[in-house]
């Protein structure tokens, strides 16, 4: 008689950096013979990747544990909030076991402690590019773990480590594999992706016959080969970033750059224990621009952190104006649980803090809805996410998936998520665009040179 197979189902919370884990701890699963459910009832065990970054994070995560505790009875979790066991144990006593995050091994054993693996594991099921969560057209390629920072508001070091990049080839043959499953967007994430091989010492590796560096313009170039769309996350404007700026320029790699600001105020960076010199980077964005026009900067931004006056808040809506950015998020700010900034003193009042976030998302947003109202009567290239009835739905250059704006093609329903378009832009509002497809852009092919 044929055993069950045996299916495990996840919830994957947090960061495109935890979805990474859940689409390794999967695959891995995979290979061994395991079924994915999506649902709780159907699934023998369901493993729960927290997150455990800010307070409200951690009770999302809890949250999640409960229901799938009721819901299915069986559940292992992992994750940034696994680091804290005692917590999670202290509200659900009966998870099956908790692990921090990157400890693939130890969900896979406690799977198997759940429910054993078939004796004859179908290695064919697993493609082999892994599994992911996202779309089949797009990808988050992690180049690295942990962080050498300190940042005061932050225990990713603590609950990651410090940095660990992947060796280049790894990384490269990932890219590689990914896009030859038909991939056509590659989103690359760390923690801090400019100090990407610094841990390595930069050292090179062989990449279809030419040796590559392992730092973020060696990859980037080399990204730049495989002829599909290239986005980089999470930056930070060291001097050497001023190097992609050109590839950029060249359209080797998209003109985009992710880079968590997160403040203005020199007395706000300098209590966030971040490098506090906002004038320089005004001035290294304004050269970026000069070499590549059309690049756009997103970025994050924390307001009501401890000690922040009314000055510090202008002096960040100012820097705002100046600095034009493309595409902005903010947090208003919160205790993490462990971070040296709970302790700072003057605390910001919630509703001044909720004033702060309303005056700055609307300085934002009227600051993106300026730089797209340029784009009306212009032609982009748009890549489309979804299909339906009433049309398609993309994105620029300019927009990463989930967090930034979109295109809206209404009435073109012959396209399929992965196409890449021009599109003749005929409106803009906020952070969306809405126009017209003129022409299709030709798939390229991989130029790697030998
Ligand atoms: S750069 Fe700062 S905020 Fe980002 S992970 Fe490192 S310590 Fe945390």
């Amino acid at each position: 008689m044929n055993q069950p197979v045996p299916k495990v189902g996840i919830v994957s919370l947090g960061c495109s950096k935890a979805l990474v884990d859940s689409e390794r701890i999967l695959t891995r699963l995979r290979a061994e013979g395991y079924d994915i459910s999506g649902s709780y009832d159907g699934a023998d065990v369901v493993i729960v990747n927290t997150c455990g970054f800010l307070d409200s994070a951690r009770a999302e995560s809890l949250e999640a544990i409960g229901e799938a505790l009721a819901e299915n009875g069986k559940v292992i979790v992992t994750g940034c909030m696994g680091g804290d066991e005692a917590a999670i144990r202290a509200v659900h006593p009966s998870v099956l076991a908790v692990s921090g995050p990157h400890q693939y091994q130890a969900v896979v054993e406690a799977v198997h402690a759940a429910i054993p693996p078939l004796h004859d594991p179908k290695m064919a099921l697993v493609p082999p590019e892994g599994l992911h969560l996202t779309p089949s057209h797009y990808a988050y390629l992690k180049i690295s773990e942990g962080c050498n920072n300190s940042c005061s508001f932050c225990i990713i070091p603590e609950i990651r480590g410090p940095l660990a990049s992947r060796p280049i080839a790894d990384v490269l043959g990932e890219a590689e594999r990914l896009a030859l499953a038909g991939v056509k967007e590659l989103l690359v994430i760390s923690q801090d992706t400019s100090a990407y091989g610094l841990d390595l010492g930069y050292a090179e590796g062989g990449w279809h016959g030419r040796q590559v560096k392992t730092n973020l313009t060696g990859l980037a170039d080399a990204l730049g080969d495989l002829g599909i769309w290239v986005r980089l996350h999470y930056v930070y404007p060291y001097p050497h970033v001023d190097e992609v700026i050109p590839l950029m320029a060249a359209g080797k790699i998209l003109p985009y750059l992710d880079i968590p600001f997160q403040h203005a105020s020199p007395n706000v960076l300098k209590a966030m224990r971040r490098p506090a010199n906002q004038d320089k980077v005004l001035n290294r964005i304004r050269s970026w621009r000069e070499v590549c026009p059309e690049l756009a900067i997103r970025s994050t931004f924390i307001v009501g952190f401890p000690g922040e006056t009314e000055e510090d808040f202008d002096n960040l809506m100012g820097w705002l104006e100046e600095a034009q950015l493309d595409r902005v998020g903010c947090f208003k700010y919160e205790n993490v649980k462990g971070a040296p900034a709970n302790a700072l003193a003057d605390h910001v009042d919630e509703d001044e803090k909720e004033e702060r976030h309303q005056r700055f998302m609307e300085a934002a947003r009227q600051i993106a809805d300026e730089r797209g109202a340029t784009k009306v009567g212009t032609r982009i290239e748009v890549i489309i996410d979804e299909v339906d009835e009433e049309g398609a739905i993309g994105r620029s250059k300019a927009d990463s998936p989930e967090v930034d704006g979109a295109v809206f093609i209404n009435g073109e329903t012959d396209l399929v998520p992965g196409d890449v378009v021009v599109v003749e832009v005929e409106a803009a509002e906020d952070y969306d665009l809405w126009g017209e497809v003129v022409a299709k852009v030709e798939p390229k092919r991989p130029t790697f040179r030998r």
